[in-house]
């Protein structure tokens, strides 16, 4: 109900000329687009925060097209906030993690529009055929269309049988995800899938040859590049801590693994998870990191710092209407209303 009077009120905004109104007083500040992963099959019903299905992607680009948004690299818009000189309704694509769907199904949109874009690539799973750990156990749950699962079998300690959906389900899944995290070889959480994976009938084969919550590989990056595609720091293990040194550490060893396939090393961050404090600035800035950007909302001028660049999520949770809103400029004037 909430949503449809949001919707409602979106609409009627939109059509009064609100919208027009909000995109030329706003003009000058630049809008930055993120996405994750693009639908090869269901994700966007597992994940919806996470995925979007590729018709609708396509709809947002052309949308871009269509409306005189001009969309510039990450790296242009670094230099235009730099100089001072922000073109007219500029717009940032930038997609975050690197999952196989960008590749497949995400670059051949952004390459039909001719779009630059930056990809926030983690390292860890890159170039590994094996799906993200913890997604995986999550996804083998939710698609599972058995009542019960039999988790005796998967070698943890304290785990029996459980019926799907109850407190039990849900502290046996937390229990699975805690033991194959704390496994130091990668092997040994493919074996734990594995097994996972005929407790709830989901074949992990399948699963894995589906891609869907696979990273991109070296062939497919080189791809992404050519199709002007900039690839950029999303750290190794998909987290960033306070401590300066681990902090450092998890970018270090992005850039390691991903600057030797590049032709020009990665400069600009992006905070895994959206997790972010002042506090890590100053390792940013030893760093030389000249943005990075967060998952909170709000359009970028020259006064916002630089590593706090704030993005739009769009993912099939975003109806067309709120995209448009938030584009023009409307969803910020009303987040500027509510002294957000
Ligand atoms: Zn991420």
């Amino acid at each position: 109900m909430k949503d449809t009077i949001k919707k409602t009120i979106l609409m009627v905004a939109k059509y009064i000329g609100l919208f027009h109104l909000a995109k030329l007083s706003y003009r000058n500040r630049i809008r930055i687009l993120c996405y994750h992963g693009f639908s090869l099959k269901n994700e966007e019903k597992f994940v919806p925060g996470l995925f979007i299905k590729p018709d609708i992607f396509d709809e947002r680009m052309r949308f871009l097209k269509d409306k005189g948004y001009n969309v510039i690299s990450l790296e242009e818009a670094f230099q235009a906030t730099k100089s001072g000189n922000i073109e007219d309704n500029s717009v940032v694509i930038t997609i975050d993690d690197g999952f196989y769907s960008t590749y497949a199904l995400g670059l051949p949109v952004l390459k039909k529009y001719g779009f630059a874009s930056t990809l926030y690539l983690t390292s860890y799973y890159f170039d590994k055929d094996c799906p993200i750990f913890t997604l995986g156990v999550n996804y083998m749950f939710w698609n599972s269309e058995l009542d019960e699962f039999d988790l005796s079998q998967l070698g943890i300690e304290g785990l029996g049988t459980v019926k799907a959906g109850t407190e039990e389900c849900e502290k046996a899944r937390l229990k699975i995800t805690a033991t194959g995290q704390a496994y130091e070889r990668n092997e040994d959480r493919v074996n734990l899938l594995t097994k996972l994976g005929k407790a709830t009938e989901q074949d992990f084969d399948v699963l894995n040859k589906s891609r869907i919550l696979n990273l991109i590989n070296q062939a497919e990056l080189k791809e992404c590049v050519e199709g002007k595609m900039d690839i950029e720091i999303h750290t190794h293990r998909h987290t960033f801590p306070t401590d300066p040194i681990l902090a450092a550490k998890e970018i270090e060893k992005n850039k390691q693994q991903i600057n030797p396939l590049l032709e020009k090393p990665m400069s600009h961050f992006c905070y895994p998870s959206g997790v972010w404090s002042k506090e890590h600035w100053h390792i940013l800035d030893e760093l030389g990191i000249k943005t990075s950007t967060t998952c909170d909302n709000g359009l970028i001028t020259p006064e916002t710092p630089y590593h706090a660049w704030s993005r739009f999520l769009d993912s099939a949770r975003i109806s067309q209407i709120e995209y448009e809103s938030e584009l023009s400029g409307f969803t910020e004037f009303l987040r500027k209303l509510r002294g957000k």
